[in-house]
């Protein structure tokens, strides 16, 4: 019985994709279940994306359990199509789902778990569902000099168009998806410079090969051996031809899925490609050290851009809400996903922190399901 909200048997922390579709799988099974957020309303990471983003996933593999993505969304959804998909979400599912709810800490409460909230309430039910999401906290490197640095730095969340930075000088830090794309934007929109600076080169797929999407070929592979999976990407890569290292972006030395399980899923390209083989996206090496009025590169050059934009990733930032409990591991990440749970802490589970080559919507609708039958079976052996 959960205190300030209502009878849940379940209670989910974060009203993103993962959050509500584990909120509606359960729903399905009929487990009264409430969803907690601490912003004003759900779906709030996709809110703040950037304006241009869609997904690089296809809006077929990335619907949630019970309701698909509408066909007027197209193959590739936008972030307004998708935040409108979130909203329609839970209206359709009737997801119990309390707003300005913030979540410090989960704790064992008897023989199921209490949150502590920021306003000081604690809320118990016999099951909680971590859903706060992989890209939590903005993650900029300490870099040296930073603070006496007199340009302008902005982490990527809060990128939102180039329209700031026209005619600027700009570096964005970190080709992941969100750097690249952001470096197009810029050069799309009338930055007067763009360079990209990476530390390990990316792997480069394009987002479909005759009409067959990349994410596709993630999802049939997924099962194979990684050695596999690597040989397979390096033929792939060749065949596409979108090799950079005549202009300054090498190939990596690393598979691509040894990479992706490591965490670093592969580029999708939305353009990067023919903008650095134009000379207008220019790659440089990593970040070393900020000075006053420059900012030092790892081969030694200094460049005086007026803006860093830090796409250096995100933090999970579990460590608070859940780092007493036996549950992270040595990276800060969940032992467990889906319908399991780790030893030690029975009916508290996760979502949302893997990122497979298959795409991270279509596993957040994987274990939804696999979260909703866990409870269910688990509810049935109570008495
Ligand atoms: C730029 C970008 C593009 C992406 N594109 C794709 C794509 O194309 N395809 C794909 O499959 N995946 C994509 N992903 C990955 C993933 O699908 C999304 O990040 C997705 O939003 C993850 O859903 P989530 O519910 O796990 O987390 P989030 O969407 O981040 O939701 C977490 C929710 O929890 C809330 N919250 C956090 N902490 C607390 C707390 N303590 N108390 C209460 N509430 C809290 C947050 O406010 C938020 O609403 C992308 C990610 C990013 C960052």
């Amino acid at each position: 019985m959960g205190t300030g909200a209502g009878r849940a048997e379940v209670l989910v922390v974060g009203a993103g994709p993962g959050g509500l579709a584990v909120a509606a799988a359960l729903g399905r099974r009929g487990v009264p279940t409430t969803v907690l957020e601490r912003a004003d309303a759900v779906g709030a990471s996709w809110r703040r994306h950037y304006d241009r983003l869609h997904l690089h996933t296809t809006r077929r593999m990335s619907g949630l359990p019970g309701l698909p993505i509408p066909r007027d969304a197209g193959r590739w959804v936008s972030r307004d199509d998708v935040v409108r998909y979130l909203e329609r979400y839970a209206a359709h599912h009737r997801l119990d789902v309390r707003t300005g709810v913030d979540v410090r800490r989960v704790e064992r409460d008897g023989d199921g778990w209490a949150l502590a909230c920021a306003d000081g309430t604690r809320l118990t039910a016999p099951v909680v569902v971590v859903a706060t999401g992989y890209s939590h906290t903005p993650h900029v490197p300490a870099w040296p000099g930073l603070e006496t640095w007199t340009g302008t730095l902005l982490h990527a969340r809060d990128y939102r168009n180039a329209r700031p930075y026209r005619g600027r000088d700009v570096l964005v830090v970190g080709v992941g998806n969100t750097g690249a794309e952001i470096a197009v934007d810029l050069v799309e929109g009338g930055a007067d410079r763009v360079r990209l600076a990476f530390r390990t080169a990316p792997h480069i797929l394009r987002r479909t090969t005759a009409g067959w999407p990349a994410q596709a070929t993630g999802v049939v592979v997924r099962r194979l051996p990684v050695a596999v999976v690597d040989r397979m990407a390096r033929v792939v890569a060749r065949a596409e031809g979108l090799d950079l290292s005549a202009h300054g972006l090498p190939r990596p030395e690393v598979g691509l899925a040894t990479r992706a399980r490591a965490g670093a899923i592969p580029v999708q390209d939305v353009g990067l490609v023919a903008a650095v083989r134009a000379g207008r996206v220019e790659p440089v090496a990593t970040v070393a050290a900020f000075e006053r009025d420059a900012v030092v590169l790892a081969d030694g050059e200094r460049i005086t851009p007026e803006v860093v934009v830090a796409a250096t990733g995100y933090r999970q930032g579990l460590e608070d809400l859940v780092g007493h409990l036996p549950v992270l591991d040595g990276r800060g990440l969940p032992v467990v996903h889906g319908g399991r749970t780790a030893t030690g802490a029975p009916g508290l589970y996760f979502t949302g922190y893997t990122n497979p080559l298959s795409g991270m919507l279509r596993e957040l609708a994987l274990d939804a399901v696999r979260i909703a039958r866990a409870v269910a079976r688990s509810r049935r052996r109570v008495p």
